[in-house]
């Protein structure tokens, strides 16, 4: 028998959580973001949950080969642009859209299109509102677009921009506000659809910030992007993953008595602990601490002593029926329906949803469900 570890891919939810982000944006065209092995979850198995997007963001470029592979036949779109000159054509032969951030792209589809000017192309040219990672500076923009204008290969140039600060506020103001008005004064002069709100700003700032194409990611995986301001039931998703083990061991223990690697959990009165297969190279964080939430038969407790590569411990003084097979999640549904947050296990581990659940390793047997 494997391991008893699993990542349950949850269909369903996959499905609800896209429908939330069209209803936030019921004028945009609303591309899946399944960069990262779609948040960890793997491409095969978010595909069809995703048929009702327009079309699908990553970076890498066999992540877009994947999706053809599928049968997509939607626009596929490299958030960061190629990666060297060869790549266009491999964008030409897959017809991948891409993002130009910077001056050496924009060289390499000059050079592409005196070589090959038959070629067609849908670009997203990317400002730097802001968050100063890629793009071009306001300054520059529009002098950029000009060049890009007059390429062959060009078919046609959506404006985009990254927001750094839609999950939250920017120097004590609105977070969006300082890089929508930068990007809206400078895209208003000049043709082109715009690509600007990632999960946060879809679901924060829907009232004021449209843009024609929206960027959705974590809201699809059912992590709120902007918790504990808001959780996922306040924005009306579900979780998409549930990691689930079991207890593979337990120990009675007694006051005094330390747990695991470094005796850093030293317990204070008599204990009934249970030892979980699920470690770090399945990849719960070793950071997580004593006092990381978890559900043992849909009941919370919550981990005790170092997380090691293969095991971790639990409380179980307070769970009276568990035994060797108790179900265990780590975060996602149990079995008995009751939930247990991805974004609450990261905040006590100091990290965020997106991680954890990019983080889980090859090991981990994945199944899917409805
Ligand atoms: C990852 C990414 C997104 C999606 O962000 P979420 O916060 O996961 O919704 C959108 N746009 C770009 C450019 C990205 O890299």
């Amino acid at each position: 028998m494997p391991r008893p570890i699993t990542a349950i891919i949850h269909h369903e939810a996959l499905q609800h959580n896209l429908d939330i982000a069209r209803k936030n944006m019921p004028y945009s065209k609303v591309f899946a973001v399944v960069k990262a092995n779609a948040y960890g979850h793997g491409i095969e198995r978010v595909y069809h949950a995703f048929q009702a997007a327009d079309g699908f963001a990553f970076i890498d470029l066999d992540e877009g080969k994947r999706l053809r592979a599928l049968g997509c036949t939607r626009q596929l779109l490299l958030l960061e642009g190629v990666f060297a000159f060869d790549d266009l054509y491999f964008c030409q032969k897959h017809q991948i859209s891409f993002a130009i951030h910077s001056e050496h792209q924009v060289q390499w589809l000059e050079q592409f299109s005196q070589l090959n000017p038959e070629a067609k192309f849908d670009i997203f040219l990317k400002m730097n509102s802001g968050m100063n990672r890629l793009g071009f500076t306001p300054e520059q923009y529009p002098h950029i677009w000009q060049r890009l204008s007059k390429l062959n290969v060009v078919q046609s140039i959506t404006h985009m921009t990254h927001f750094s600060d839609a999950d939250g506020e920017r120097f004590g103001q609105d977070g969006v506000k300082y890089q929508q008005d930068i990007f809206e004064s400078i895209t208003q002069k000049l043709e082109g659809e715009t690509s600007i709100s990632n999960s946060a700003a879809i679901l924060r700032h829907s009232n004021h910030l449209q843009s024609d194409y929206v960027r959705s990611g974590i809201m699809l995986y059912g992590s709120s992007p902007d918790y504990p301001t808001h959780n996922i039931q306040d924005w009306n998703l579900k979780p998409t993953m549930s990691l689930r083990s079991e207890i593979i061991a337990i120990q009675n223990i007694k006051a005094g008595d330390s747990v695991g690697y470094g005796s850093n959990f030293i317990a204070e009165h008599d204990m009934k602990i249970g030892v979980v297969a699920c470690g770090y190279a399945d990849g719960y964080q070793r950071i997580s601490p004593t006092g990381t939430p978890v559900l043992v038969d849909s009941i919370r407790t919550t981990t005790i002593g170092r997380v090691s590569m293969d095991m971790l411990v639990v409380d179980l003084t307070s769970i009276k029926n568990a035994q060797i097979g108790s179900e265990v999640v780590l975060w996602g549904y149990s079995s008995q329906g009751v939930v247990l947050s991805i974004d609450e296990v990261a905040t006590t581990s100091g990290t965020v949803g997106y991680e954890l659940m990019c983080a889980v390793t090859a090991r981990v047997n994945f199944v899917q469900s409805q």
